[in-house]
């Protein structure tokens, strides 16, 4: 029988998971992955981790809790930096330690260190030292990583050109790369909104109130950070005179200055926080100003918690729409 290896649907999930998945395929053995969340992966992720931390690692614990009894190892990697530029939050890089410690019975770990540096091999450096954990020989690794790697660009692609991960991690694996060029959009009549924040948080239906397809169900064309190429946001990080110091809230930002950049385009610009995210309160607080200077471009803060309820967002949502509808205009179509 294969060994299973549980991955939380949570976190760098949203960002990397076509990557490890195909990765540990390819070695034969089992990836399984923890449900959608829900209200009881909620309620074991409170439970479980630390009181004051934010909700997207109390969730990251629920998905843990939800996956401990039914596999033979689970992947919880120690994030310290997929850029070689900056580092991820630091609940990321302690995130083995929280779960080791806040959790009971859990099977044995994985959790290598994910630090890229800008050198060619370093994302090999990281599966050759995966395969070697689990007893497999170097051909086999070199066979499954170049084989995740090309998935992964596929999957990249399918992201730009505007599939929301899970949808852009299945065509990634059935048809490969998008055969239209990713950057071919078409034209939209309806408001053009900008919703920029963590992808763990942006596309984590249950903890947002399903935003996207309350946005999509309104008409919107909505725009997130996934729909900017990695070109474009190293070009938008430029105009600021220093980078944050962690690798996805500087996403955030350089997605949101583009947008911010494409003033003909941008209907409003929404930003999709979580409470107690201390990274978040720069961020935030950037994007306000910016969209304030650039053009008093309409901007929402959407802030969830556990206690957040859905109809408080709705109701606040809809006031937003209402509000850009009555100054829309027509416009372009971005760059992306
Ligand atoms: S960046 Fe913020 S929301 Fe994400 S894990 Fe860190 S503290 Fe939590």
């Amino acid at each position: 029988m294969p060994k299973t290896i549980g991955i939380p649907r949570t976190l760098a999930y949203y960002t990397f998971f076509p990557l490890w998945k195909v990765f540990l395929e390819e070695l034969g053995l089992n990836v399984v992955l923890s449900r959608q969340t829900n209200k009881n992966i909620l309620e074991m992720g409170v439970r479980d981790a630390v009181t004051d931390a934010c909700l997207p690692i109390k969730i990251y614990h629920g998905h843990v809790a939800d996956l401990k009894d039914r596999v033979d190892y689970l992947f919880v990697p120690r994030m310290i930096s997929a850029d070689g530029r900056s580092t991820f939050c630091p609940k990321f890089l302690g995130l083995p330690d929280m779960v080791r410690f806040s959790a009971t019975d859990l099977p044995p770990l994985l959790d290598l260190e994910y630090r890229m540096r800008r050198g060619r091999f370093s994302n090999f450096l990281f599966f050759q030292t995966l395969g070697e954990q689990l007893g497999y020989p170097l051909r086999q690794v070199s066979r499954g990583y170049l084989q995740a790697r090309r998935v992964f660009q596929a999957y990249r692609e399918w992201q730009y050109a505007g599939l929301p991960p899970e949808e852009a991690m299945r065509e990634a694996e059935s048809s490969g790369r998008p055969r239209l060029p990713a950057r071919e959009v078409k034209q939209h009549a309806g408001l053009r909104i900008a919703v920029v924040g963590y992808p763990y948080v942006v596309y984590d239906p249950f903890i947002n109130a399903n935003l996207l397809q309350i946005l999509k169900d309104a008409g919107c064309e909505v725009w997130t950070v996934e729909r900017v190429a990695d070109s474009r946001l190293r070009t938008m990080s430029r105009q600021l005179k220093e980078d944050l110091y962690w690798y996805y809230s500087n996403r955030v930002v350089w997605a949101g200055l583009h947008y911010l950049s494409q003033l003909d385009f941008l209907d409003g610009l929404i930003h999709v926080t979580a409470f107690a995210c201390g990274p978040d309160a720069m961020v935030d607080k950037l994007l306000e100003l910016e969209s304030r200077d650039r053009g008093q471009v309409p901007f929402l803060k959407i802030t969830i918690d556990e206690h957040s309820g859905d109809a408080g967002l709705v109701t606040r949502l809809e006031a937003f729409l209402d509000m850009l509808k009555a100054r829309q205009r027509p416009g372009l179509t971005p760059r992306v």
